[in-house]
């Protein structure tokens, strides 16, 4: 089975409304026509709807960066995967490394703030359940830390957040999944993981997949790889077997690196 490629440009905390809708309105002409790879951008929850607006009718399609596990109610700041529908959104992000961690966390010495969302994999479990009962297909982000490369634990740290990250889905929600890889030390930095090693763990990803689901749906699910994805390194990783498209942070806010990223998944 050939997968379609899945392009996703995660805009993070960037760009006002109107310089989002600048920046869908520049990439649009870009990358009209193209219909072998699946494209989104997901813009700060602001920007939504009028960047949905501007998209409307092209093949660009909306993600939020994150939903809650709840319809409505006293949660104060929280965004419901009803609400990201309501403002024209298909997919949504759960379990990124920026809001992985426990609440305020600071690191006294440093006067740092280390982890600041309260999100484990317990509730990426529950957002990413509850968006697909709601309408919504998650991109469920995983990825080891640095130290936890550096210790030889990279698989078992995937292990254990894909096993508690993705279970108790139908398996129609599993084949349609999307799950990004991120080793959390490449994201921002400009180290993009080596090829090679950002496939094995896709691989390994799918084959966690596989026990879990069985065959069809690890053979199905597309697993994006994500860290540092540039116009010069997005060929290269695009091209391996298992990675099967990009989640793009800093080179999805110029429209034409993210238009190259996106042709490089042709
Ligand atoms: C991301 O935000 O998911 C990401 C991978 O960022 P960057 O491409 O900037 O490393």
């Amino acid at each position: 089975m050939s997968r379609k490629p899945f392009i996703a440009g995660n805009w993070k905390m960037n760009k006002t409304i109107a310089e989002g809708v600048a920046l869908a309105n520049e990439l649009k002409p870009l990358v009209a026509g193209i219909d072998d790879v699946d494209i989104a951008v997901c813009p700060t929850f602001v920007a939504l709807a009028s960047v949905g607006e501007a998209i409307k009718g092209s093949n660009i399609t909306l993600g939020g960066q994150n939903t809650f596990w709840k319809e409505s109610g006293a949660w104060t700041s929280q965004i419901s995967p009803q609400m990201l529908l309501d403002a024209g959104c298909k997919w949504v992000i759960v379990g990124h490394s920026e809001t992985r961690g426990r609440f305020g966390t600071v690191d006294a010495e440093l006067g740092k703030v280390l982890t600041y969302f309260g999100e484990c994999d317990a509730t990426v479990n529950m957002k990413a359940k509850f968006a697909f009962e709601c309408g919504l297909t998650p991109i469920i982000a995983c990825g080891e830390l640095l130290s936890e490369r550096e210790a030889g634990k990279t698989d078992e740290v995937i292990t254990a957040q894909m096993k508690t990250d993705l279970a108790g889905f139908a398996k129609e929600q599993a084949m349609s999944m999307v799950i990004a890889y991120e080793p959390v030390w490449a994201i921002g930095t400009g180290q993009v993981c080596e090829s090679d090693e950002a496939d094995r763990v896709c691989g390994v990803i799918r084959a966690i997949v596989g026990e879990m689901y069985g065959a069809d749906v690890a053979e199905a699910v597309r697993v994006q790889y994500g860290g540092s994805v540039n116009d010069k390194n997005a060929a290269e990783l695009l091209g391996k077997p298992n990675i099967d498209g990009a989640l793009v942070g800093g080179a999805s806010l110029k429209a034409d690196a993210f238009a190259t990223i996106i042709k490089s998944a042709r």
